[in-house]
């Protein structure tokens, strides 16, 4: 392989990005601010931003072959809340968008997206909310039932609350609470799949900066709506194939950490496309680093090239992406495990491991 497809990665410029881009509110079902952002940072290398009806953004990339078309995708939503009703001291009850686990959410801030576009900063709590005020404190389920969002400003009330702009179908965003070490290791939240958006717009600018152009004509995709499985539901009918690049696992039975890429054999719908598969562990096997690289069977979670498959395009479709500890929470992982997300991604796109 040309090692040149995979000089000039920079982990502090990835850094960078992904904070930036965990920053930017993007809850599932709400664009706004991301879609803006995506034009804005896009522009300055010329590249046009697209969207379909369903709001799934496209950046199309010519390819030295222009008789088969692949898709590369990284969904913008991150998991969040919506309001559904309130409660009568002004907290906002709430319902789940995307696989929320409540423990770890309490006592983050949170940012709520009101209809007339105003938004206001909470905090989600658990009713029974301190130790010193509650017996059942501790014991008190954390769930839908139990957890809501506090609004941080002079509320008594559902009217106080309204007063603000809040209303049914506000859209909550989690804040990242993100933090960068020196010795490369990332926390935050929003890594899925801020991650994988970071990774892509890395190759966009390396495509950019070299003059380069991949295999086949590429299109570059950015839902929405995966958290909640359908975000590539819709794909380009030029697509024949559609790589998901999305977190991967760490625990039992993941050959992970967080230095680390994996390439998704399976996952809870069942298995990719063979040959498109052995085609990405043949990438990997050529560009990642020794140990940085690992198959996954991921029988917890999906990823949006499954939901293109299920949901009934005629397609071939596979997945990757970096390991993240606590995915769903407040996640963890390495820049190298960006780094290497990129290497394998350069490799696919500019044809490698075909013939293997
Ligand atoms: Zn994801």
């Amino acid at each position: 392989m040309d090692k040149d497809l995979l000089a000039g990665i920079d982990p502090a410029w990835l850094t960078d990005t992904l904070h930036e881009l965990v920053e930017v509110d993007s809850t599932v079902g709400y664009y706004p601010e991301i879609h803006a952002w995506l034009e804005e940072f896009l522009a300055p290398m010329g590249y046009e931003v697209t969207y379909d009806n369903k709001a799934t953004a496209y950046v199309r990339v010519p390819g030295e072959d222009h008789e088969k078309t692949v898709c590369v995708g990284a969904h913008l939503d991150t998991i969040g809340l919506i309001v559904r009703g309130f409660n009568a001291d002004g907290t906002l009850r709430v319902r789940q968008l995307g696989g929320v686990n409540y423990h770890d959410l309490e006592g983050e801030t949170c940012y709520v997206h009101c209809r007339d576009g105003r938004t206001v900063v909470g905090q989600i709590i658990c009713e029974h909310h301190s130790v010193h005020v509650f017996e059942d404190c501790r014991k008190m389920e954390r769930d839908e039932n139990h957890m809501e969002v506090s609004l941080c400003d002079d509320v008594s009330s559902p009217e106080d609350a309204r007063a603000l702009g809040v209303t049914e179908g506000a859209i909550v965003s989690i804040d990242p609470h993100f933090q960068a070490l020196d010795n490369g290791y990332i926390m935050s939240r929003h890594i899925d799949d801020k991650g994988a958006v970071t990774v892509l717009l890395d190759v966009l600018r390396w495509l950019h900066d070299t003059g380069r152009k991949p295999a086949c004509d590429t299109v570059f995709a950015f839902p929405i709506y995966e958290e909640i499985g359908h975000g590539g539901a819709f794909v380009p009918s030029e697509v024949s194939e559609y790589v998901a690049l999305d977190i991967t696992l760490i625990g039992p039975d993941y050959a992970s950490d967080e230095h680390s890429v994996g390439v998704i054999c399976s996952d809870h719908k069942g298995p990719y496309d063979w040959e498109l598969t052995n085609t990405l562990l043949a990438c990997a096997r050529e560009a990642c680093d020794e140990g940085k690289w690992n198959t996954q069977v991921c029988f917890r979670y999906s990823t949006d090239a499954n939901a293109a498959y299920t949901l009934g395009s005629n397609l071939r479709s596979g997945a990757f992406g970096m390991a993240v500890l606590s995915s769903h929470g407040r996640e963890r992982c390495h820049v190298d495990a960006l780094v290497e997300t990129e290497k394998l991604c350069r490799a696919y796109l500019m044809g490698e491991g075909r013939e293997a």
